[in-house]
């Protein structure tokens, strides 16, 4: 690691996503291209006073195509230079750049640098592009230290625009707004304007300081059964049986709610009496269950059903995926979903 006065070492890590993507001439669709290419559309980066190193990809990938050995591949390689680098950019698609972020957050136990995570709406390529400024400012959020010399961020951030997101609180909300991400429960980590001003009181910080622990194994048995009026039994029914499925992100209505009768209730119980583990998570952008506010929010928490309180969806999914793949039994699984692990929900740890 560099010291407090030494130029900042940023590793690059670029997947792929827009920000990479050249049209092709004839077909006019976009498709990943090098990172050779990415760099020479951002000469200023040369401007930033910092050792870059970069590694990518490859073939470097739209975000629609990432999964869970992609997140292994990330984490690894933030694993084998976290001890060389004081800050890590992840250049990501948008479009599941909320996942990776919130998987991240768990794999990466004990994180004390930044991994910063930006992509962009246009191309690098293209003369109004996104791209550059999300790069530069990504760069230099990685690079941020406190008073004491530390790194400011010390967890996974979504650096989009004019935020700086705790990744695993983050949504992405546009396809075409420049600020396409979210983070409704919980404050944003820095405001990105003429300054980056950063709100220390809400970055996170772990009590103790131990060594970086990659977890790889992420479970893929788990899966969302999003609620909607017109459901019926026998859909619901198929998913909950979906063979070899461990865990359920049950997305429903504002506080947590679903249809109390029977054709609904019934077989959510035959679920978690067969094992199942099912998370309640509204499908509201903004907001918490609340299981004793109704009786139809009440009805699957006396079914066993255990709140998601304020999570968000990429967050539940994935952290469901990580205490599965960490081998934990089902009570386990249950207990852990209850408590923020890295600061992805709302809760009191006691
Ligand atoms: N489809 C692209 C991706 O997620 C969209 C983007 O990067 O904005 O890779």
């Amino acid at each position: 690691m560099t010291s407090n006065n030494s130029r900042p070492k940023i590793l690059i890590i670029y997947t792929g996503g827009t920000i990479g993507m050249i049209e092709n001439p004839e077909t006019k669709v976009l498709k990943p291209f090098d990172f050779t290419h990415l760099i020479d559309n951002v000469p200023k980066i040369k401007m930033l006073n910092y050792d870059i190193d970069n590694i990518q990809f490859d073939p470097p990938i739209d975000s629609s195509n990432m999964g869970i050995n992609h997140w292994g591949q990330i984490a690894k390689a933030i694993e084998a230079n976290y001890d060389s680098y004081d800050g890590f950019v992840i250049l990501h698609g948008t479009d599941t750049m909320a996942f990776t972020a919130s998987a991240l957050s768990f794999m990466l136990e004990n994180l004390n640098k930044p991994v910063i995570i930006t992509g962009s709406q246009l191309p690098i390529g293209e003369v109004r592009t996104d791209g550059e400024e999300n790069l530069i400012t990504a760069m230099q959020v990685a690079a941020a230290r406190n008073s004491h010399g530390e790194a400011m961020v010390q967890e996974v951030a979504i650096l989009f625009e004019n935020h700086l997101l705790r990744g695993n609180r983050s949504s992405k909300v546009s396809a075409d707004n420049f600020n396409a991400f979210m983070s409704t429960n919980y404050p944003e980590l820095a405001r990105i304007g003429l300054d980056i001003h950063f709100h220390e009181e809400v970055l996170y910080r772990t009590d103790h300081k131990r060594p970086l622990l990659v977890h790889e194994n992420m479970d893929p048995n788990v899966m969302f059964i999003v609620l909607h009026p017109g459901m019926t039994r026998s859909t619901l029914e198929h998913m909950l049986n979906t063979p070899g499925i461990k865990g359920v992100v049950l997305k429903t209505y504002g506080a947590g709610n679903s249809p109390s009768d029977e054709w609904f209730t019934t077989p959510i119980q035959e679920a978690i009496q067969r094992g199942l583990v099912i998370l309640n998570v509204t499908q509201c952008v903004n907001g918490s269950v609340n299981s004793n506010l109704y009786d139809t929010g009440n009805t699957l928490a006396r079914a066993g059903v255990i709140s998601g309180n304020d999570i968000t969806s990429e967050a539940a999914i994935t952290k469901m995926m990580y205490l599965f793949g960490m081998g934990k039994t089902n009570v386990q699984v249950k207990k852990y979903l209850q408590y923020s692990i890295c600061g992805e929900m709302t809760v009191k740890n006691n």
